[in-house]
């Protein structure tokens, strides 16, 4: 990695237990197998599909949180996500069936639920669906220019082309906050959590969805699982999400196992087979009904409800 960093001009630097702090030592998981030609927009880009380039993972021997190490830095980074693209539209009413299910979740237990965050919001088809269930004030963070210059006119206008981080918001202005399938791609979770705990009123309530480490699937699949991927900073398990919202300020509420609404073409894309045989199997789901029915499948994912004390 040191010669590439040396031809590319590319910087890396290490990272540190997101719930432990520096010095906590860490065990190797797996060696990063990347090469610079991977560092494009491309690879950070919401959707594409999965290819197995990783950074370096370890695991924290303290508490257990996985993360990459060393990783891009911060500048860089932003740079991808800025200038990456946004391809949900085939799955977004499925997208919409699965977060609502746990932004109902949310609602069942969270009292007045009026405003609404959404960090990562892509083309903000989320922040559409909140408006439907009756949020009256919804707000979206992304950085990539190119999902929100395809959001539609109903939420353009309430989505703020950045990264949440504190100051971004002001303070206690939402009763709900959520993230999907973002958190585990921040390099400061701590600090993204400390912004969100802000931008929630005293007995708000946080809705976080992503990647399960300890998932069925990702034990069987090991390194080849989808999850081991460059995009991913953290690598979340039920334990160590409950961690690290506490240490954040937060009090959980509930936790638990995704069920996604997939369709049967994302499905195929998430399994791992060779590229030809992928394509081609797409291609026909793609002409074809069995394609686009859905199915609710446990792909190990899990949510998290926190509320701000
Ligand atoms: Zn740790």
């Amino acid at each position: 990695m040191n010669e590439e960093r040396a031809a590319s001009g590319l910087t890396f630097v290490g990272t540190q237990c997101a719930i432990c702090g520096p010095g906590t030592p860490a065990k190797e998981l797996y060696p990063a197998n990347f090469g610079i030609d991977d560092i494009t927009p491309a690879r950070f880009s919401a959707r594409r599909l999965p290819d197995r380039v990783h950074y370096r993972m370890v695991r924290c021997s303290r508490c257990g949180l996985v993360r990459s190490d060393p990783v891009l830095d911060e500048a860089t980074l932003s740079h991808l996500y800025a200038m990456s693209t946004f391809d949900y539209e085939s799955e977004t009413a499925n997208l919409k069936a699965t977060y609502g299910r746990y932004l109902a979740k949310l609602r069942r237990i969270g009292g007045r639920q009026e405003s609404l965050l959404e960090v990562g919001c892509g083309d903000g088809f989320f922040l559409e669906h909140a408006l439907q269930q009756g949020y009256t004030k919804v707000q979206g963070v992304e950085p990539s220019e190119a999902a929100i210059a395809g959001a539609s006119p109903s939420v353009r206008d309430r989505i703020v082309c950045d990264v949440m981080r504190p100051g971004l918001v002001p303070e206690g202005e939402f009763d709900a906050v959520c993230l999907f399938q973002v958190f585990d791609h921040v390099p400061h979770p701590e600090l993204v959590l400390e912004a969100c705990r802000s931008a929630l009123r005293p007995g708000g309530m946080i809705l976080c969805l992503n990647h399960n480490v300890e998932s069925v699937s990702a034990h069987v699949m090991g390194e080849r699982s989808p999850i081991i991927d460059i995009e991913h900073t953290y690598l979340y398990s039920p334990t160590t999400m409950r961690r690290i919202f506490q240490a954040g300020g937060f009090t959980v509420r509930e936790q638990g196992r995704v069920n996604n609404t997939y369709s049967i073409s994302y499905v195929v894309h998430l399994t791992p087979m060779p590229a030809g045989a992928k394509a081609l199997a797409l291609g026909t789901l793609s002409r074809s009904r069995v394609g686009r029915c859905s199915l609710p499948v446990p792909l190990g994912n899990l949510y998290l409800i926190a509320e701000r004390p």
